[in-house]
């Protein structure tokens, strides 16, 4: 049935409905009446964490076979605050394998069911689809995930759920399994703004384990800013979103831009100013981000050869000269799915003497424009940037509002087909540039249609995202609370 009601409050009822979702891949005990009774800020939630993300009492497995049987002897900041708090962890769940993909098909426990409707077998979305489902399923009541180019708002597109996107430094990646570094953001899915940014509070802090924390002098400047913004907004009255016109491509689906245009409709009502503004770089986000994500996921994936990291293959003959560079190749072969090993190649080619300057450079300068873009629109400053001007300019906007996603949930039936990759990369469309240029991103449901009305649409859910300012993740969530 559309909509969940169902109450999976103990871990059995979990288990059984996740038999048909595959939202989790590992389930914990439930926490036993003879536990202490947890106290905390988070006491009262039960949360989900995606599976490439570090935990000590069960595997981290990031869907791949090279990690099956990996328990890291380490939890990760963002798990260790969640306990601290006295979350309830319910698992782990279901994601692309390290990351790398929008559908949550290269997943080595087999794809997430989007739990909107089961019997039409659609993709949760990726790569953070266990997440979502777990959200959507009412398994917890919140769900991390990580999001590199889209992983967070995407799934939770596609499932009806909440994703945040927090601006890039702002959670801590120590423990979370690199994908792409200069990208690579830890963020929130729930069913709500409030229980989403309950958690964000939380989670998002300096930490002197990851290299890229974001400074609290940085975050305080950021949050002064907003705070001032917020204080000069009387509800939605005066506040200013820009509609990016490059968010609009050829491939958006009808009742994808319908739906946009009635929430648009309601803004409009609501005494918001709606701006029309231009990104022009944005245009070629997507093939930046895969030029820049292969290239620093080929990196990243070279500790996976067996000796250091991963199940080890032995080699091809037990006479062979060559047997450490064999037990590299079997175990790399075996261990790492198709779409990892697209990715290497791909981001090793981009990385080579003959390609670096015109792909991986070229990619870097594209990166750049798309930061200048955005700089460009906001009225708030980027406060990362060097020599910040003061005051915010009268003209710019606070935020901006575009579709998460250009369609809604693909169907799974086709299957895991290698000639659909293009196809899977098409759905990043509109998530890449925020995270190019690192700035919080909040993706909310869309109201469904009124009876009668929706030409074309099918009902299943599509999310309408909001962009803002590096460091204004408060101003986003607030904005996302008032207009949801
Ligand atoms: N689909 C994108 C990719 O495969 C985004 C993945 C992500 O955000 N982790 O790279």
């Amino acid at each position: 049935a559309r909509h969940c009601t169902q109450d999976y409050s103990t871990r059995q009822a979990v288990l059984e409905k996740n038999a048909q979702i595959n939202a989790f891949v590992h389930i914990g005990p439930e926490p036993g009446p003879s536990s202490t009774p947890k106290t905390g800020p988070l006491a009262d939630l039960k949360i989900a964490v995606k599976d490439n993300i570090a935990t000590t009492d069960s595997p981290t497995t990031c869907s791949s076979a090279m990690l099956k049987s990996f328990t890291s002897p380490f939890e990760a900041t963002v798990v260790q605050r969640l306990r601290e708090d006295g979350a309830d962890v319910v698992g782990k769940t279901n994601c692309d394998e390290f990351g790398m993909g929008s559908l949550n098909i290269y997943s080595v426990h087999g794809p997430t069911l989007n739990p909107f409707d089961p019997s039409e077998r659609r993709s949760a979305g990726g790569s953070s689809g266990g997440s979502a489902a777990a959200v959507a399923m009412g398994a917890c009541d919140a769900a991390l995930g990580t999001d590199t180019g889209g992983s967070i708002r995407l799934p939770a597109s596609y499932c009806g759920v909440v994703g945040f996107k927090p601006s890039y430094g702002f959670v801590s990646r120590w423990g979370v399994v690199s994908y792409a570094d200069s990208l690579d953001c830890v963020g929130v899915l729930g069913a709500d703004v409030p229980v989403v940014s309950r958690v964000f509070e939380r989670i998002s802090a300096f930490d002197t384990k990851d290299p890229t924390s974001a400074e609290p002098e940085l975050r305080q400047l950021a949050s002064a800013y907003t705070k001032q913004r917020l204080q000069s907004m009387t509800r939605l009255e005066g506040l200013k979103v820009g509609i990016p016109q490059e968010f609009f491509p050829a491939e958006l689906s009808r009742p994808v831009l319908d739906r946009f245009r009635s929430v648009l409709r309601v803004l409009k009502e609501r005494g918001v100013r709606l701006i029309p503004v231009s990104l022009p770089s944005s245009s070629y986000s997507l093939s930046a981000y895969y030029v820049l994500a292969s290239a620093e996921a080929s990196s990243n994936m070279a500790r996976y050869d067996g000796i250091e990291y991963g199940e080890r293959r032995p080699p091809s003959s037990a006479t062979d000269l060559r047997s450490v560079a064999s037990v590299y190749a079997q175990t790399r072969s075996a261990g790492l799915g198709p779409e990892v090993q697209r990715r290497i190649l791909l981001g090793t080619y981009a990385l080579t003497s003959d390609a670096f300057d015109n792909y991986f450079l070229q990619a870097q300068r594209v990166r750049q424009l798309v930061k200048n873009d955005f700089d460009a629109v906001f009225s708030l400053p980027n406060v990362r940037n060097e020599g910040v001007e003061d005051d915010p300019s009268a003209e710019g906007v606070d935020v901006l509002l575009h579709p998460s996603a250009i369609g809604s949930a693909p169907s799974l039936s086709s299957g895991p087909n290698p000639s659909s990759a293009l196809d899977a990369y098409v759905q990043d469309l509109l998530t890449v540039p925020a995270s190019l240029a690192g700035l919080p991103a909040l993706s909310v449901p869309c109201p469904s249609p009124a009876p009668g009305e929706g030409n074309g649409d099918d009902g299943w859910p599509i999310g309408f995202s909001l962009i803002g300012q590096w460091g204004t993740d408060s101003l986003v969530l607030a904005v996302g609370e008032a207009i949801s």
